[in-house]
């Protein structure tokens, strides 16, 4: 390798694959010392230690000394143990998010611990962006101070939104929920916070997704293929092949809420006809089942809430609301299913709570040629409400975790391995 031309860019190339690995060893098994570091990883003890050199030295690992636990039966009190942990004690990652009802904000550590956490409730003003942005913008502005409170710099911002995104830059599109059409979220937010640190937009579904996936991968389950399909604010998902997310040419892989179910429907924002959230979206279902005042009182989350109360109560109303949906969600989900053929489809929001009647309805028209082995799964998602946050989160400390040197305190231009 050494004598090949590119030796030295290939060199680095491994270096910065090594101490991406080092530390999302540390930030998902740590503290560890450094020959647990080496077993878990499978670097040569040697390697361990330089990397590692060259963390602490940029702040981003720190060492403590513990007593190691005597071994059993002896009497002596085992010699001490260099552990080392993720540091990073002066920078988070803020994920915000905007739903139908509130703007949440959640900062986290590098290692994953949530250090504060803030929400708001916009009042869902239709065709209103401004005083949306309004809320989220302050909501931010307020999880900034805390973290500067906290000595901690923001080098990390998500914002998860409700409807698909696309273009360049990314905007929200095509949202039914504030009958918005196209609205850039973040430069809204950066002239409302002109300090707005390094920031990315992401769709719920697609994050929520990903979350989902770990969770079953730490499950064991051993799922690649997953369709995740979501309704809380609209509708929404994300589809995940072989691990990884499709997000297609425009990105709007996943935005199940716009597959043209009905050609006699009416017409979405999107300008198609009969799009499946046009004839089963929430606000649909809630209208058809009585609860549209509930909606504005006690926002859309609680009113979904009492959606599903009655439906499993049996209220005839909401009852019904649902027996009109289901068979449009089932169909979307076949359309979706035979498109990507999953192993798996995770239901969030509050079709999680509904789960075994769109299972039921999903499998009524499945197709002969799919045998028991085969056949499809439609299982409610595992992480609740938290799902897009959760996930958001976990996609940001990832990408931070593949380059901790980015992370440190003191740059390490000294260090050389
Ligand atoms: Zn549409």
């Amino acid at each position: 390798m050494a004598s090949s031309p590119s030796g030295s860019l290939v060199s680095a190339d491994v270096r910065r694959h090594n101490l991406a690995l080092v530390a999302h060893r540390l930030a998902q098994q740590g503290p560890l010392s450094r020959s647990q570091l080496a077993d878990v990883t499978g670097l040569a003890r040697g390697s361990v230690t330089a990397l590692v050199a060259a963390l602490v030295e940029a702040g981003v690992v720190r060492e403590s000394e513990e007593p190691e636990a005597a071994p059993r039966g002896s009497a002596s009190r085992g010699r001490p143990l260099t552990l080392l942990r993720l540091a990073a004690d002066d920078v988070a990652l803020l994920v915000l998010q905007l739903d139908a009802d509130q703007a949440t904000a959640v900062l986290t550590a590098v290692d994953g611990r949530a250090l504060f956490r803030a929400s708001e409730h916009h009042g869902r003003p239709m065709g209103d962006p401004g005083r949306v942005l309004d809320v989220l913008a302050r909501v931010l502005a307020r999880t900034l101070d805390a973290a500067a409170g906290l000595g901690r710099r923001v080098v990390d911002l998500t914002v998860v939104v409700f409807a698909p995104i696309g273009g360049t830059p990314p905007v929200l599109v095509a949202d039914t929920d504030f009958e918005w059409g196209e609205v850039d979220v973040l430069g809204g937010l950066r002239q409302r916070v002109p300090e707005l640190p390094p920031a990315t937009l992401a769709s719920d579904g697609t994050v929520a997704a990903l979350a989902e996936l770990a969770e079953l991968e730490a499950a064991g389950s051993g799922v690649r293929d997953l369709v995740y399909a979501k309704s809380n604010s609209g509708i929404g998902g994300a589809v995940v092949a072989e691990g990884a997310l499709v997000a297609g040419a425009h990105e709007f892989a996943g935005a199940f809420g716009h597959i043209a179910v009905d050609p006699r429907g009416p017409r979405c924002l999107c300008g198609q006809r009969g799009c499946l959230v046009t004839v089963a979206g929430p606000d649909v279902v809630l209208a058809a089942a009585g609860l549209t005042a509930e909606v504005a009182e006690r926002g859309l989350t609680e009113a979904l809430r009492e959606l599903v109360a009655r439906i499993n109560a049996g209220e005839p109303a909401a009852s019904a609301a649902w027996e009109a949906a289901l068979p449009w969600i089932a169909h979307a989900l076949r359309i979706v299913s035979m498109t990507v053929d999953p192993e798996v489809v995770v239901l969030g929001g509050y079709w999680a709570e509904l789960a075994g009647s769109i299972a039921e309805a999903f499998a009524q028209n499945g197709p002969a040629i799919a045998s028991t082995a085969t056949a499809i799964a439609v299982v409610p998602g595992r992480l609740g409400e938290d799902a897009a946050l959760i996930g958001a989160a976990r996609v940001a400390r990832g990408a931070l975790l593949d380059d901790p040197l980015a992370l440190a305190t003191v740059h390490p231009t000294s260090v050389t391995i």
